[in-house]
């Protein structure tokens, strides 16, 4: 039996604005999102009602990183608000670039797990293990989410299956100049059951509490390996792309995640990314070409020159061999006398418009990082596509 550790503070905390640090900021375009002007049209209407959550800096007494509620932070801000009501994680791993992928941070978790408590619900559940390898110990129903005992689980054997394992680096591909698939070799006796768009996360044998996440670019009929293709960015991205070599030995944590494609045979799937943000759809094409699906997948890909456009063969290759798959790039930093025909300049509504056909079965896929799919996200909602019709990964 485990007790699972309250991921946050028990009680809110009043905090100035000024002790709170964003990890990004909010730019000019993203204040037009309708999200973002909701938010702000419902707190100067009613208050602030979702605290914000933040997470003291170590080194910097009084001083707290924000984890969840940007957009809030920024609206509080321009509504000319001096202090917010937080909540304190106490988990770092929300604390991560990493947190803000599409599964269960630690603490959403814990607030799901309470809820379901306080209902006193049995049966199924969404979890990280199997519903049956799991007991949820009854408790007295809550006063508030905030103030709840906490809460035991009984793990079953299958939370093993989310143990890292280890896998030796089979290949290293370089795409472009900045960036390399690699190819981790199953060890004996591994045989995952995933689904294509998951990613896995890794982290270096000597370095274990350094874990990142990484979009699976093969897709999950390959089977034996994992690949998955990384930019030279930040710390990890840097040791990957320029350190890696094959019979290196890397660990990894199972597939997770639900960016996950929608193979409906009248669905058309339209996927935009920029750079590295390429690599699920990859994986996305890959499957639905081999089975056959009758599902449209178009991929918007945006990249700086002729140079940057991973996979470009494959993709080629792929739009030969399957009807129902278009490949289409804009260039953005091209110089005026470079012969590429194709389209050049950002991604827009236009470029969108001119992909979709009919709207109503259209689902919008946005990957990459948080500027691009946050721009992405605002020409979807420009286009007059619902929320539900949207699936981002944002890589932070
Ligand atoms: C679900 C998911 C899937 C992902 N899939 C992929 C993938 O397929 N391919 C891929 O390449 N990445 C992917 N990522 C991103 C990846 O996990 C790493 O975040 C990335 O490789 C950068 O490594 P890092 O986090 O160690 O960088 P960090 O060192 O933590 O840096 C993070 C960012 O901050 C910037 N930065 C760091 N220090 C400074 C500073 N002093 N001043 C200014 N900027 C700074 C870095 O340039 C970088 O952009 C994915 C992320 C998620 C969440």
């Amino acid at each position: 039996m485990s007790d699972m550790k309250v991921a946050f503070e028990m009680g809110k905390i009043r905090l100035s604005l000024g002790s709170i640090l964003p990890v990004r900021q909010l730019k000019n375009v993203q204040k037009n999102i309708r999200r973002y002007r909701t938010i702000r049209a419902s707190i100067k209407e009613v208050g602030l009602v979702e605290p914000l959550m933040v997470h003291p800096q170590k080194d910097q007494a009084g001083v707290y990183l924000l984890l969840d509620g940007h957009l809030r932070y920024f609206a509080l801000k321009e509504l000319g608000e001096t202090e917010a009501d937080c909540i304190v994680a106490t988990d770092d791993e929300s604390f991560t670039y990493n947190a803000r992928v599409s599964r269960l941070a630690p603490i959403q978790e814990h607030k799901m797990w309470r809820r379901l408590s306080s209902l006193r619900v049995q049966g199924t559940f969404l979890s990280p293990v199997p519903a049956d390898s799991i007991t949820l110990e009854q408790e007295p129903a809550p006063q508030s989410s905030l103030t709840l005992p906490p809460i035991k689980f009984i793990y079953g054997p299958s939370d093993m299956s989310r143990e890292a394992a280890e896998m030796t680096v089979e290949a290293v591909t370089l795409e472009v100049p900045d960036s390399k698939t690699i190819k981790l070799k199953w060890p004996e006796g591994y045989d995952p059951v995933f689904k294509t768009g998951q990613f896995i996360t890794c982290y270096w044998p000597d370095e274990p509490n350094y874990k990142r996440a990484y979009s699976l670019s093969s897709c999950a009929l390959d089977r034996g390996f994992f690949e998955f293709t990384v930019r030279r960015d930040g710390k990890m991205g840097t040791r990957l792309v320029d350190w890696i070599k094959a019979g290196a030995k890397l660990m990894v944590l199972p597939p997770a995640g639900k960016f996950l494609p929608v193979y409906e045979p009248e669905k058309h799937l339209i996927c935009i990314a920029g750079g590295s943000g390429v690599t699920p759809f990859r994986a996305y094409v890959r499957e639905a070409t081999r089975q056959k699906y009758q599902t449209k997948i178009t991929v918007l890909y945006s990249v700086r020159t002729t140079n940057d456009i991973i996979f470009n063969d494959e993709f080629r290759r792929l739009e030969k061999e399957n009807p129902n798959f278009k490949f289409d790039v804009t260039c953005t930093r091209l110089a005026p006398h470079d012969p590429w025909p194709g389209r050049r300049g950002r991604i827009d509504a236009a470029w969108l418009k001119a992909h979709v056909g009919d709207l109503a079965n259209t689902v919008f896929y946005a990957c990459g990082p948080t500027t691009l799919v946050e721009f992405a996200e605002g020409v979807v909602f420009e286009l007059g596509a619902p929320k539900a019709q949207m699936k981002t990964e944002k890589w932070g």
